[in-house]
């Protein structure tokens, strides 16, 4: 018998928690986890898979409009919010389920409560202590909101999931992943919407075709986008709704502000202090390689480390410890490298590996090919919205260093090429691959003429 309650304990049943404690017991180690608020995580929660039923929610607005093109006559459509929340709480409520289930049948043992450490051993949630060999910190993000006169009447995306209801006109500010899909998700759902981005250009570290693109197509869509629009102050009005006014001295009326401006690490009471882990100077948990804290019992995965924060990254990083702690021989290294991600606006956008701008700052003498074209479905439906496609050639290896794209199911057919690249795929690679046709995804392998070449 060990000395200890546990092998691994772990803090924090979201994405990369979940994984870790399922795969070291699946390894044969004894796991106990703790969560705080809710099986699964941001991701099942209040993340990817309500983002994602909201953006399929939106998507109906242009379906139903293109169909007349195809021949429908439809009704004016009507939506109702209170359904869509109904019907998405349902369905979180199910893969909670799952997620318990996978946890318990893989032996592992869940405590409900808010964990805190009171030495590197040993955490306590509730009244119990629990001691463990080894401690895992998986407690993620939390949304940040700045400081400013009037913060308090803002929402973060925490709330958006939950609203009573939808408001008429909406404010979104920030220019990252969650602003972007929301403006998109509100517009789309017919709020009058704007987006408030502090620079020049949103989607700082896309590739800038892509960003430029995509500004382009949100206006046409009649989405108030505004660049170097930084908020000053937010007040509430006698009616309720709140005027936001701006450092360059606009200002806008709205029912409802959501403040997508970045995440940090969710380390609130987790008593560090008892512990040797230390901080890197963003304020995340610091790891090395192998996400050893400086605590020698202590490890962090997931984005309360300064990692990707993406969910299959923390998935993949759970995994990793998993087997570097309990079946060493059969531990592989997670591969930062070429990781593909898409932002669920309409369109997607998608992207893998390097920008034109990474591709040229490493030094690579590059060959750009591009296409941008109307998707068939645009046509009788008589829509102008062009989709925008994007090769990053290294011209003396041939290589793909860079795929980017903007259209219908971006994601979709990203996640395909994406193993292509991970595989080493060259261009001539791409050349030799037959179409599939009639799609866009068929685009990928017929672009023959650079459009530019160093
Ligand atoms: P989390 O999933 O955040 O899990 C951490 C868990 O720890 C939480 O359940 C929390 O309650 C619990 N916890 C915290 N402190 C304690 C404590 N002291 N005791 C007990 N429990 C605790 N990624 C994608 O790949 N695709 C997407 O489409 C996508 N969409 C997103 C949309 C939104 C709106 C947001 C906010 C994020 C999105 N992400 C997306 C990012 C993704 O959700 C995160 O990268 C991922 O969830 C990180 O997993 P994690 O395990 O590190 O943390
Ligand atoms: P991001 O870090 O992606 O974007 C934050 C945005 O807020 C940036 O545009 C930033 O501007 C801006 N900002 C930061 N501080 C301020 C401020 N004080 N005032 C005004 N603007 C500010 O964060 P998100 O919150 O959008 O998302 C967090 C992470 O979650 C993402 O990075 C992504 O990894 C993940 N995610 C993934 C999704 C997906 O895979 N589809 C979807 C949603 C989230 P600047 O660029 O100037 O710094």
């Amino acid at each position: 018998m060990t000395q200890y309650d546990f092998d691994l304990f772990v803090i924090g049943a979201g994405s990369g928690g979940v994984r870790a404690s399922r795969m070291a017991a699946a390894l044969g180690a004894r796991v106990g986890v703790a969560e705080d608020l809710y099986l699964g995580g941001t991701c099942v929660n209040v993340g990817c898979v309500p983002k994602k039923l909201f953006a399929y929610a939106a998507h109906f607005a242009e379906d139903f409009e293109d169909a007349a093109g195809y021949g429908w006559d439809l009704q004016q459509a009507g939506f109702t919010w209170s359904r869509l929340l109904e019907n998405k709480n349902i369905e979180i409520t199910r893969l909670n389920g799952i997620y318990r289930n996978l946890l318990v049948s893989a032996g592992v043992t869940l405590v409900d409560g808010r964990a805190r450490f009171v030495d590197s051993h040993t955490v306590i949630v509730g009244d119990t202590t629990y001691s463990a060999e080894r401690i895992l910190i998986a407690t993620g993000g939390w949304p940040h909101i700045p400081e400013f006169p009037g913060n308090e009447h803002v929402i973060s995306s925490n709330d958006v999931f939950f609203l009573k209801e939808l408001p008429r006109r909406t404010v979104v500010v920030g220019g990252g992943y969650i602003a972007v899909e929301f403006a998109s998700i509100f517009h789309g759902l017919g709020c009058e919407t704007s987006l408030l981005y502090r620079g020049d250009l949103f989607l700082r570290g896309f590739d800038k075709d892509v960003r430029e693109h995509m500004a382009h197509t949100f206006e046409a869509k009649g989405l108030d986008v505004r660049f170097n629009a930084d908020v000053a102050q937010i007040d509430r009005q006698d009616d309720g709704s709140l005027k936001v006014a701006l450092k360059n001295g606009e200002t806008l009326e709205t029912d409802l502000v959501l403040y997508a401006t970045g995440r940090r690490p969710n380390l609130a009471g987790l008593g560090l202090e008892n512990t040797q882990v230390k901080l890197d100077d963003n304020g995340f948990v610091a790891v090395d390689e192998l996400y050893q804290t400086s605590d020698p019992a202590v490890f962090a995965i997931g984005d309360v480390t300064d990692t990707v924060q993406l969910t299959p990254v923390a998935l993949a990083e759970g995994m990793a410890l998993a087997r570097r702690l309990y079946k060493p021989d059969e531990y592989i290294p997670v591969d930062y490298d070429n990781i593909a991600t898409a932002v669920f606006c309409i369109p997607n956008i998608a992207t893998l590996g390097m920008t034109e701008e990474q591709a040229r700052a490493g030094g690579h003498r590059l060959k750009i090919y591009e296409s941008r074209f109307r998707a068939m479905r645009n046509t009788l439906a008589g829509r102008g919205e062009q989709s925008f496609m994007k090769l990053i050639v290294d011209k003396d290896s041939d290589r793909i260093l860079g795929i980017h794209m903007i259209g219908p199911e971006a994601g979709e057919i990203l996640q395909g090429l994406a193993v292509a690249v991970k595989a080493g795929a060259t261009k001539a690679v791409f050349d030799a691959t037959l179409g599939i046709h009639p799609t866009a995804a068929e685009e990928f392998v017929t672009m023959r003429t650079p459009t530019r070449e160093d």
